[in-house]
Order: C-alpha cells, then structure tokens, then sequence
C-alpha cells in the first residue's frame, strides 16, 4: 500500500474548491500539484507555499495518481481533452462540478478508460465566495461527497479516491448520475431560483416607499433564505443552464407544493398547524447544530 507521500495529486483550478482541496491535502501530507488559470491565481497560489508546484501548464500533472477538476463547467470539456492529450501514465480523474450526467458522458467520449480511469465527483459544500483567497481546509468537513463510479470494476480507483476525500473530512456517498442531477435540483439549483425570487419579489415593488422599508426591516429570516442569492453569477449561470431540464421540472414541483400551502390557508387552524409541524419536524431532523446533513434514510 502506497503512503500518502508517494500519492501525487493534481488539482486544475484553484477557487474556492480547488483551494480548499488544495489546502486540506497538503496539510493532509500528501504531495499536491496546482494548475492555476490566470496570472493572479498563479501568484496567490505560489504564495500559499502548500504546493510542490504549481504552474499554468497541465503537464505538470503527468504522474499524478488522481487528478481533480474544480473549475467552472465549460471548462471542462476542454479540460478533459487536454489531458487525454498530455497524460501517459494511468491515473484517476475526478471532478466537482455540481451537475454528473453530462459530464459521465464526456468522460466516456473523451478518456481511453485503460488509462484514465474517470470517476465522477461532486462535494456537497460550498459558500457564496470564489477564489482562492476563499479557500479554507474545513470546508468539505462533516460534508458529503458525491461519487459516481461507471461500474464497480475499478475497486481500487475508487477505494482510493475514496480514501483520499475522506481525508478532507467529507463523508462519501454513491449515487447514480441521473438521480443526482434531479436531486441536486431539487435542493440546490431551484432553490437558487427561489432565493433569487425573493429578492426579486422586494426589488420588482414600484411602490419606493415599501421597497425601501422591506429591505431595511430585512433580518435574519430573510438573510437566510436568501443567503445562496448572493453567490457566484457564473456558478448560478452554469447550475441554472447545465441542469435546465431538471432546474424546471423542480421548479414545477415547487410550484405545485407552493399551490398546496396557499390552498392550506383555507383549511381550519388544526390542519394548518398540523401541516406546519410535519414540515418544522422534517427540517430539524436534516442539520446538526454544526450545520451537517444528518439525515440518516427514510427507514430512519
Ligand atoms: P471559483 O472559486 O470561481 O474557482 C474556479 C477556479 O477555476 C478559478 O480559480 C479559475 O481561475 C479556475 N479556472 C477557470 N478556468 C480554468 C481553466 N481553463 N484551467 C484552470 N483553471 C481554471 O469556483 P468554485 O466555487 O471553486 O467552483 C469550481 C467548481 O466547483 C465548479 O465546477 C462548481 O460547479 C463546483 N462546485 C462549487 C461549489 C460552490 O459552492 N462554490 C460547490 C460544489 C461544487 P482564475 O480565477 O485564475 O480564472
């Protein structure tokens, strides 16, 4: 068995998830390789001193025995290409990017599987900040970690990307493409939208008078439901556009359980109150006090 020092890892871009990767890995003890885009990344990375290099050049990453991709999702096809193009010893190859289906198929087309053995990743963390000067080590903590292997042949591969994300402290969990991209509609794309909806329901108001007042009584109820309206356009823009056909037909069942709480107004106090409970129960019972996701299954 390999030691974590003789486990060469490659990370293409280096914001917020990179980064952070980044940042918990070489702290971790592993050696990490960063391939930066733009001159100021390149810098900032360099004067982070967590790597054993760090260049704009993919090349470096020949060697590496699993190499993430944390950039925004154009990116990627072009990615995949150039390392399919530059790599000649086998490695793995994952990604972050929020939506699978997409990018499975990609891989598909693009890597010889007999040398680059793609695994499909997504972690489920994030905040509303980009860059590497937001980058921070705990961030995938207590998190859960998306894979999506092709099959259950690579055993190997995937024990040891495993092994390696749970050392960024993030918990693993499997799940097919398809079901992933619905839902991560469901609990992060559409209510994206919502959130962005509420802002947009002060902002439309022609009434100056009222739309000023609104946004000055705004407090914590309205910060947090409209906490993820204030993230990264290109990232909203990519989740929204990539993920459409899911993005709507979320949006579609949220329009319908909005249409069941209108019409639950009507209905007498106890089965508003009944109704209002179910919910309350169900959300305590999804976060720790911390934060994590402690949902356990619908058996409990
Ligand atoms: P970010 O902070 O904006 O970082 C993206 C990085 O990619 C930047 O450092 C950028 O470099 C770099 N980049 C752009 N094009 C590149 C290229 N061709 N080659 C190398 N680097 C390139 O964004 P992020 O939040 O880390 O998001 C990255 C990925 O993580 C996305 O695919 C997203 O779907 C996924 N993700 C994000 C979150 C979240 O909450 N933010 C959560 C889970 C997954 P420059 O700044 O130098 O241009």
């Amino acid at each position: 068995m390999l030691s974590k020092k003789e486990i060469k890892i490659g990370i293409i871009g280096l914001g917020l998830i990179g980064g952070s990767l980044a940042k918990v890995l070489a702290n971790s003890g592993y050696p990490v390789y960063g391939v930066a885009h733009s001159d100021n990344t390149l810098k900032k990375a360099t004067e982070l001193e967590i790597f054993h290099e760090v260049s704009q050049q993919i090349e470096i990453l020949e060697g590496c025995s699993v190499i993430f991709i944390a950039t925004p999702i154009n990116t990627i096809d072009l990615i995949f290409k150039k390392l399919a193009g530059t790599l000649k010893s086998p490695c793995i190859v994952t990604d972050v990017a929020s939506i699978k289906a997409e990018i499975v198929q990609l891989a598909e087309k693009t890597f010889d599987p007999d040398r680059i053995c793609f695994i499909a990743g997504h972690p489920m963390a994030g905040t509303e900040d980009k860059g590497t000067d937001a980058a921070f080590p705990d961030l995938f903590k207590g998190a859960r970690w998306v894979l999506c292997p092709a099959d259950n042949k690579r055993k190997a591969q995937i024990n040891l990307l495993s092994d390696i994300i749970s050392d960024t402290g993030a918990i693993v969990v499997y799940c097919n493409p398809q079901i992933h991209d619905l839902a991560v509609a469901l609990i992060s794309h559409m209510p994206l939208m919502v959130s962005m909806g509420l802002i947009e329901s002060v902002n439309s108001q022609e009434d100056f008078v009222l739309k000023e007042n609104a946004f000055y009584l705004a407090a914590s109820g309205y910060r947090d439901t409209t906490r993820i309206a204030g993230g990264n356009a290109r990232l909203t823009f990519d989740m929204l556009n990539y993920n459409k056909k899911n993005v709507l037909k979320a949006l579609d069942i949220f329009e319908k359980s909005l249409k069941n709480l209108r019409e639950t107004l009507d209905k007498p106090e106890e089965d508003q109150l009944e109704k209002y409970e179910e919910i309350s129960d169900i959300r305590k019972g999804l976060y720790s006090d911390s934060g994590n996701n402690i949902f356990r299954g619908l058996s409990g």
